[in-house]
């Protein structure tokens, strides 16, 4: 639980610093979608079926809608308490009158916390059957975020729909104390098999690749637009957040982007757990980055660096990366991984 409060706490002071939406605004101003409360990025439309993102320029993880164009919406991960009931309506406006399915990519806070204002009109909720116990574990601080939703989306850009955001946000704080883990968690856990569901006539699969970022990540990949969403397997243009309580392990890790990498080609689009939407070299930027750090530290550990010292390094690789707070957070987990399997 402590972790959990932590990397939501590292992530939003991250959030906080900026450091994560270059460039965002010309891009929301051109896509906006007109009664929207958050920005969203059109990553595929036709008419009312599309594929839409808000990526980079909220806090939080990065969430996607997807709607068959009769009525039907996926959502994908809901970032913070207090954004739920934006995205929730505004899939709802995006899809029109939409009956709507959801799936978290994975536990942490920052994709987790607005899960009660959609999960009380999602029938069909997915996750993978470890995020259970660790939503569960994470229920104070999930309850905590809740109370403060209408406090945050206060503070948020006002480029954003406020009135309503505030009014959303303040019906999360209004219920944060008789929030109970129902109100997060899932109807159907997918285990280590690949799963298709449908949404409409649209179909997406839901696959787990093994421990990576944590036990239970998941990627949604919709073929017949050609969109895959890796959740926190990829940070784009930012560290990654290491999180070694909920299951990251560098090893796992890149064995799953090398596997979530054989579901793109040249066109797809790649929506990133944080960072901007991309195309599949997001994902081999990711799978370098792991490859440059593991390399790094294994060189320190060699000539016998400390780990406090190593953990303060900036290695050449580092140049441009936003959240550089949770660069040393990234070291140190390689470290303790190399010392506990008796690799240094
Ligand atoms: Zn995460």
């Amino acid at each position: 639980m402590t972790i959990d409060r932590r990397s939501f706490l590292v992530i939003s002071a991250a959030v906080a610093a900026g450091a994560a939406f270059p460039a965002a605004a010309s891009v929301r101003r051109r896509n906006r979608v007109a009664e929207s409360i958050l920005p969203w990025d059109a990553l595929r439309e036709d008419g009312k079926r599309g594929v839409w993102a808000s990526a980079g320029d909220v806090p939080g993880g990065n969430v996607a809608i997807v709607t068959d164009g009769a009525g039907e919406a996926l959502i994908i991960d809901a970032k913070f308490a207090s954004l739920g009931g934006a995205i929730r309506e505004d899939a709802k406006s995006l899809a029109s009158a939409a009956s709507i399915t959801f799936v978290n990519t994975h536990h942490h806070g920052d994709h987790t916390g607005g899960n009660p204002a959609i999960v009380e009109v999602a029938a069909k909720r997915y996750a993978h059957e470890k995020l259970s116990g660790r939503v569960t574990a994470q229920l104070d601080s999930l309850r905590q975020q809740a109370s403060a939703a209408a406090a945050q989306a206060g503070r948020m850009d006002a480029a954003l729909n406020h009135d309503a955001l505030l009014e959303l946000a303040g019906r999360m704080t209004d219920r944060a104390e008789t929030l109970d883990a129902a109100a997060f968690l899932p109807t159907v856990q997918i285990g280590d098999e690949p799963r298709n569901i449908h949404v409409g006539a649209i179909e997406a699969s839901l696959e787990h690749f093994g421990p990576g970022h944590t036990d239970n990540d998941l990627t949604v990949h919709i073929p017949s637009m050609n969109v895959l969403h890796t959740g926190d397997l990829v940070f784009s243009g930012l560290h990654p957040f290491f999180d070694p309580d909920g299951g990251s392990t560098v090893f796992g890790w890149m064995e799953s982007l090398q596997q979530v990498r054989k579901l793109c080609d040249d066109e797809t689009v790649v929506i990133p757990g944080h960072g901007k939407v991309g195309d599949r070299s997001i994902i081999d930027a990711q799978l370098q980055y792991h490859e440059r750090l593991l390399a790094a530290v294994q060189a320190e550990m060699k000539k016998g660096t400390p780990k406090d010292e190593l953990t303060a390094m900036k290695f050449d690789f580092f140049e441009g990366l936003g959240f550089e707070q949770i660069a040393g957070r990234a070291i140190g987990a390689v470290y303790d991984e190399l010392e506990k399997n008796g690799n240094g």
